[in-house]
């Protein structure tokens, strides 16, 4: 994309913006997918065969854990924006109804809240 759509004060291409939210959609639910499987550190390599194995499974757990729970607020905001791209709401704030900068939606295609509520919500 080109560094001038950042100032642009075009109106957003909605296609675009919903490509781009779909395009996220899928590499966010990809990871939590690979999460939701099986831990993959420490999978090639053999059980049990030192003391400490299973200290380090647990620490890597429980790391895994702490991305999943980022994901899939995230997940949840592109969820919601599509839906609103859908019911024709998109770039307006889910807190007050005003309408979201098209330059915060060109940063952030997936935002559903104003600068002021997203900073509330804080
Ligand atoms: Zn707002």
């Amino acid at each position: 994309m080109p560094r001038s759509d950042l100032r642009s004060t075009a109106p957003l291409d909605l296609e675009e913006v919903g490509a781009r939210l779909r395009a996220r959609r899928e590499d966010l639910a990809a990871r939590l997918g690979g999460f939701a499987k099986a831990p993959e550190r420490g999978s090639g390599l053999g059980f049990g065969k030192r003391i400490g194995d299973g200290t380090i499974e647990a620490v890597s757990r429980m790391t895994d854990a702490g991305v999943g729970e980022t994901l899939e607020p995230a997940l949840d905001r592109v969820d919601r924006a599509l839906a609103k791209l859908e019911d024709g709401t998109y770039g307006v704030c889910d807190g007050c109804g005003a309408d979201i900068a098209p330059a915060r939606l060109r940063f952030a295609p997936e935002s559903v809240l104003c600068i002021a509520c997203a900073r509330a919500a804080r």
